[in-house]
């Protein structure tokens, strides 16, 4: 199969410092995949330099078979950027924040037709908050914030949406809703990366892992990645993996953590897993 993004030993930095060199990766249609690693370790940067919005230093991107000019966004891309780059304060509503979407790429603004608004409300209905249209974006849940930006990158019909620590903001309970809401629009056919740092609650949920630490570590599916090794590869420092059945639970710290867990894993993994886990 073709891969719907291919990435070839790209490598990004600012002023002089790497961030990340010599990365190759394929995503492939229908895939949703996370993108995991410590605060620093160049997600963002990464996710951006697909995007177009960071200059590689090196390497190419390639979308569906043909090579992207640097600094070109790959066409039928969605972004929801990380929530704590927003300004909250803008004073628009949530509907509004989805039809910019559709503004930028009908270079329309801010004249709105009938039908712009009715295809807003439309993907406001599909991401589960069609009930906060009006409703200034400031007013919102973090995790309602989150869904009118997914709303917003699935503005022009995307084939793969990249999400930059959609979940980082949100408690639990939100954070499992929102990836049941990806794993609908995976199963609906759209391509997902999504970064996170938050090994247990998120990564683990996921059906395909891209460990990252300025640079691709591993891949594959969590049970088979998130090794003690990968992890002190990715996060450093020593981690304790718990395994039973298809469940993980990963711990960092030394031994005595170790047997502190050991001693109330029936416990620890019941809370830990009961959230289903994502099928893809
Ligand atoms: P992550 O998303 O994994 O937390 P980032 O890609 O945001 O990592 O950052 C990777 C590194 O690049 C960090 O050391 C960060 O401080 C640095 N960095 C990020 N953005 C910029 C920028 N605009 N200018 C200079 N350095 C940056
Ligand atoms: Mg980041």
């Amino acid at each position: 199969m073709q891969p719907i993004l291919e990435v070839k030993n790209l490598a990004c930095g600012y002023q002089n410092q790497p961030v990340f060199t010599a990365v190759d990766l394929k995503l492939y249609p229908g895939q949703l995949s996370g993108l995991v690693g410590p605060s620093g370790c160049g997600k963002s940067t990464f996710i951006k330099a697909i995007l177009g919005l960071v200059h590689p230093w090196a390497g190419e991107i390639w979308f569906r078979g043909r090579r992207l000019k640097p600094g070109v966004a790959p066409p039928k891309v969605g972004y929801v950027p990380q929530v704590e780059t927003v300004d909250w304060t803008f004073p628009v509503t949530a509907l509004e924040v989805v039809m910019m979407g559709r503004y930028q790429k009908q270079k329309m603004f801010p004249w709105a037709s009938l039908s712009d608004r009715l295809a807003a409300q439309e993907l406001l209905e599909r991401v589960g908050v069609a009930n906060v249209a009006h409703k200034p974006i400031g007013d919102l849940s973090g995790g309602q914030q989150q869904r009118v930006f997914i709303a917003r990158a699935l503005v022009g019909e995307p084939e793969i949406v990249l999400l930059d620590e959609p979940t980082s903001s949100s408690d639990l309970h939100v954070q499992h809703e929102l990836l049941h809401l990806l794993a609908n629009l995976n199963q609906q056919g759209l391509t997902i990366l999504l970064s996170t740092h938050d090994l247990n609650s998120v990564a683990t949920h996921l059906p395909w892992v891209i460990c990252f630490n300025h640079g691709l570590i591993s891949q594959g599916q969590p049970i088979d990645i998130f090794t003690p090794a990968n992890l002190e590869k990715t996060f450093g420092g020593e981690m304790v993996v718990f395994q039973q059945e298809d469940r993980i639970l990963i711990a960092s710290g030394g031994t005595s953590l170790r047997h502190q867990m050991q001693d109330n894993l029936p416990q620890i993994l019941k809370q830990a897993n009961s959230n289903h886990k994502i099928q893809n």
